[in-house]
């Protein structure tokens, strides 16, 4: 496995390795790494010649300047994990390299998909996403990019960024992978305390229960038993409880097992942020 810190290096490695006619699978990432990222990893293994995975903790997406400093950042086995994966090469530039006229001022309109949930809770954030994407797809030219329905606005976002810049690259998304208690991975969860630890299982719970009642009752009954079952735990509290339809994240207003919908739910553990998602008709 090689590894790039600077953009001129993996660009002119990518397009070597494509002028030998090699399809390149591409999971961007922010470090920390864990099953969740290593399952996207595998995927592109299996579909691509070639995986490329960048490791950048992307500062102009946190809004939280405290989020950013405390994120987890674990580089030497991170790269240990990724060689055993099968990866073949990694892009772990800093923030100078990426961004050496500091903040770019680039605004993408999303409609909807920017305006609820993440995107309300964390003003910038997808846009600081869409920039680097966008970035990351430009020096590593992949023909797949993998990601992780965990964040399913984010990928939803990134659908709508491919599409309005007319980039080939194909979006793939992955199902969460999840603890054997049902939370899902994230590089947050090793910022939990023990009795948050415990306790952080419920976000899931909540969205089990979400599914079982989706073809039955009413929605603000579902959003209701969501918040009342994560804020239920002294260690927890529900930001928000949304269910919306999969494509346009607009609110699905009444529950129907014909109508696709997804349930989202952002709840803090403490200072540590967590987000869960969960199809309700699958
Ligand atoms: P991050 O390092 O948190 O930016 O995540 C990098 C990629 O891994 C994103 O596409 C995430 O959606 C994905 N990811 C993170 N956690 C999980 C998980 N538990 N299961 C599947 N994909 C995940």
């Amino acid at each position: 496995m090689v590894v790039f810190n600077e953009i001129s290096t993996v660009d002119e490695w990518v397009t070597n390795k494509k002028k030998e006619g090699r399809s390149i699978g591409f999971v961007p990432t922010m470090g920390a790494l864990h099953k969740g990222h290593i399952a996207l990893v595998e995927q592109a293994r299996r579909e691509n010649d070639l995986v490329v995975c960048s490791i950048f903790v992307n500062p102009i997406q946190f809004n939280n300047k405290e989020d950013l400093k405390k994120y987890p950042r674990t580089l030497d086995s991170d790269l240990e994990k990724l060689d055993d994966a099968g990866c073949d090469a990694v892009f772990s530039p800093d923030a100078e390299e990426m961004y050496p006229a500091g903040h770019p001022d680039k605004i993408y309109d999303f409609g909807q998909l920017n305006k609820v949930m993440e995107g309300r809770f964390r003003q910038g954030h997808f846009n600081g996403v869409a920039i680097v994407v966008k970035k990351l797809f430009d020096i590593v030219q992949p023909h797949r990019a993998y990601f992780g329905e965990k964040d399913f606005q984010q990928l939803q976002v990134v659908r709508s960024l491919v599409k309005q810049e007319k980039s080939d690259v194909q979006v793939i998304g992955c199902p969460t992978v999840r603890e054997a208690d049902g939370l899902a991975m994230s590089s947050r969860n090793t910022r939990l305390t023990k009795a948050q630890r415990r306790e952080a299982p419920r976000i899931y719970q909540a969205l089990v229960k979400a599914r079982e009642m989706y073809p039955e009752l009413p929605v603000e009954q579902i959003k209701d038993q969501i918040r009342d079952t994560i804020n239920a735990s002294p260690e927890l509290e529900l930001e928000y409880a949304e269910i919306v339809h999969p494509d346009t994240l607009l609110p699905v207003t009444r529950s129907h097992r014909n109508t696709s919908a997804v349930a989202c739910v952002a709840a803090y553990a403490g200072k540590v942020r967590l987000i869960d998602n969960m199809h309700l008709n699958s």
